[in-house]
């Protein structure tokens, strides 16, 4: 007490905040006045240490001298310091809580109990109708249940999560949006009392985003990737393909004479045909296959996991072709163009990105060179291989249109009686080009891997079952017709299907239609093999394996196929009676297949030694030179009628 002396009103306001003064003299005035019974203000009082400390001050008059002065009064001051700083805590959570960014906050149980006006704006959900509901409110669906998982296990270990996720507004609209969720704790416990979570609608950041990135890695005319997002690709293919040892490829392609569009029709018109030809080249592509635009009339062809080189030559012989039908620009005008396209395969041509792209540019002049409209693979040889091997492939397609393939029927013979039994049909193409007759059993792998198979087998079998419906009509001796069925035919087309289809057409009975299937064409897919051959036998069907012994199949394993006769292949034969090996492989295969109820056929016999020691071995049936050649059809029903 004795350090305010002397006591008066002018010491307290010595000690008085300065801001705090005017308001507090005000009130004092008023209490002096007579307007107020007692005088109450919170203000800031000086501490002895020379702090601030708010107080609430209360006082009333005590004296005052004869002009009405007032003299003493007497009061009590309050720390009200703690009260004050929890009033400006709150002040402040409410200021934030309305922030820009949308706020929800949950009880321990995830139920909301407050959202502010951001978060009405951003989710169309008001406050009432957030409150005493769960944030699951906003899911889009977007996030499977593992992303939650792990979100809550976040918070859990941490206290927190962060991150962008897709919720849905209350009119449906799903939006990405930036979230932080936080767990509020029981002070100096670990108990979680509340969960927080801001939320900032990213909407326009996200489309900004993907502009930019179209931008960035698009080309603006077409819409295609441009050259950085092509070099990502085969940067990423490189690395792929060295895993799994798979080729990809990179056709560099310019158009022909585009310069002549821009000079005649307009550049306007030009870059409408660069927007067809980026439509007809991603029409003819796979879904997973690229296509890019360099700039100008380039562009590139990104082909991923290729098997075969030649498959490579198909894509750009159909992009060629389909650029070279004429586009309609402007409505009404139409352009006729073409496309070169060089070829580079990774990793053959390079394994770099560079490298690869110079090396089919280089192609690419290759072709232009060769007079443009073609394509050109990096090395002369595989261009070579390949176009032959188109050349060849699209000569075969015409060939059934053409009628230049022919039937020849190869007999069967059984060796113990000397009868006719039967005849394996061969494909014969009289190729016009060449001039000359080819057995087609010599192509069967080209036109395997091109898919022709299954138009000539589908073509071979039709024609055999004819022929053989004729033969029958015509009332002659009628043997088993039996048909080469190719692997490629066997595992891809509907065989089952097609032959009673074919049957039902022609009219042959069943009982004199065989099938000769190949080893491999068996063993590929066993399962698949064995349902359709079963179904096979029970219309009485003769089911061949041919070529038996050049596969790795052993016997033990065509057991569970429902195989009448097995052919040994001709290379065992052609040494008997001088490879003591070839003798004992051909005894051995003839009592096997005995033992599991095959007949066994011979091919390739041309000698009676041959016969002899096949007789003497036990085997059933043969067939080669030294009873007959393959006959043409003409030949064969002279046969059929002598053997009457
Ligand atoms: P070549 O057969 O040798 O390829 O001859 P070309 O006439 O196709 O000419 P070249 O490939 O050398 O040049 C392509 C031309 O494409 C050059 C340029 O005038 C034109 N060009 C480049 N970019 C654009 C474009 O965005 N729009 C249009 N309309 N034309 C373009
Ligand atoms: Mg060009």
């Amino acid at each position: 007490m004795a350090e305010l002396q002397p006591v008066s009103i002018q010491t307290w306001l010595d000690y008085c905040h300065p801001d705090d003064l005017k308001r507090s003299e005000e009130l004092l005035n008023k209490h002096f006045a007579g307007e107020l019974d007692y005088y109450q203000c919170e203000c800031r009082m000086k501490h002895k240490q020379g702090h601030w400390v708010w107080v609430m001050d209360r006082g009333r008059l005590i004296s005052s001298d004869e002009h009405g002065k007032a003299l003493l009064i007497a009061g009590t001051h309050i720390d009200i310091g703690e009260t004050k700083k929890i009033e400006a805590e709150l002040r402040i959570a409410a200021t934030v809580f309305e922030s820009q960014e949308g706020m929800l906050i949950t009880d321990a149980n995830e139920i909301i109990i407050n959202v502010n006006k951001a978060f009405t704006q951003i989710t169309g959900y008001d406050a009432e109708e957030a409150i005493g509901q769960t944030p699951r409110l906003l899911h889009s669906g977007r996030q499977d249940n593992a992303f939650y998982t792990a979100l809550w296990q976040r918070i859990d270990d941490t206290g927190e999560w962060h991150g962008e996720l897709w919720n849905q507004r209350k009119n449906g609209d799903a939006y990405p949006q930036q979230l932080t969720i936080t767990a509020v704790k029981a002070n100096g416990q670990n108990l979680v009392t509340h969960y927080v979570a801001t939320l900032v609608d990213i909407t326009e950041r996200k489309a900004m985003e993907d502009y930019i990135h179209q931008l960035a890695f698009y080309d603006a005319l077409t819409q295609l990737p441009n050259r950085r997002l092509l070099q990502e690709r085969i940067k990423h293919g490189i690395e792929l393909n060295h895993r799994t040892g798979n080729l990809m490829a990179v056709l560099m392609m310019d158009l022909d004479k585009f310069k002549a569009v821009n000079d005649t029709l307009g550049h306007a018109a030009g870059d409408e045909l660069l927007q067809q030809v980026a439509e007809r080249v991603k029409a003819s592509l796979r879904e997973v296959d690229m296509v890019a635009r360099l700039g100008g009339d380039e562009f590139v062809i990104l082909l991923e996991n290729v098997t075969h080189y030649e498959d490579v030559a198909h894509v750009a012989q159909s992009i060629i072709d389909t650029l070279s039908q004429p586009f309609t620009l402007n409505q009404d005008h139409e352009a006729s163009i073409g496309a070169s396209i060089g070829i580079g395969v990774c990793p053959q041509h390079g394994n770099t990105i560079e490298t690869l792209m110079d090396n089919a540019d280089a192609a690419l002049y290759h072709a232009k060179d060769s007079g443009r409209g073609c394509f050109a693979y990096f090395s002369e040889a595989l261009t070579k291989k390949a176009q032959e091997r188109l050349a060849l492939e699209s000569r075969l397609r015409g060939a059934i249109e053409q009628q230049e393939l022919s039937i020849y029927f190869q007999p069967q013979i059984e060796i113990n009686s000397g009868r006719l039994v039967g005849a394996e049909t061969l494909v014969y193409w009289n190729d016009s080009d060449k001039g000359e007759r080819v057995i087609l059993k010599d192509f069967i792998t080209l036109a395997e891997e091109t898919g022709v198979a299954v138009a000539i087998g589908e073509w071979a079998l039709r024609e055999t079952c004819k022929l053989g419906r004729q033969w029958l009509d015509e009332g002659l001796l009628m043997v088993t017709l039996a048909v080469n069925i190719s692997a490629y035919q066997f595992r891809c087309g509907d065989i089952k299907n097609l032959v009673a289809q074919i049957l039902d057409e022609t009219g042959l009975p069943p009982d004199y239609l065989g099938l000769e299937i190949t080893e491999t064409g068996l063993m590929a897919n066993q399962q698949h093999a064995l349902s359709i051959l079963n179904s096979l036998n029970t219309r009485s069907i003769q089911l061949a394996i041919d070529d038996f012994g050049t596969g790795y199949s052993s016997l033990a394993r065509l057991k569970s196929f429902p195989i009448d006769i097995l052919k040994i292949d001709k290379t065992f034969i052609k040494n008997i009676p001088f490879s003591q090996d070839d003798m004992m492989i051909t005894t051995t295969i003839i009592d096997m297949a005995h033992h599991l109820d095959f007949k066994v056929l011979a091919e390739g016999v041309e000698t009676s030694k041959q016969l002899t020691f096949l007789r003497q071995q036990g085997c059933d049936y043969y067939q080669g030179d030294l009873y007959s050649k393959a006959l043409s059809a003409h030949d064969f029903g002279l046969l059929l009628r002598k053997s009457q």
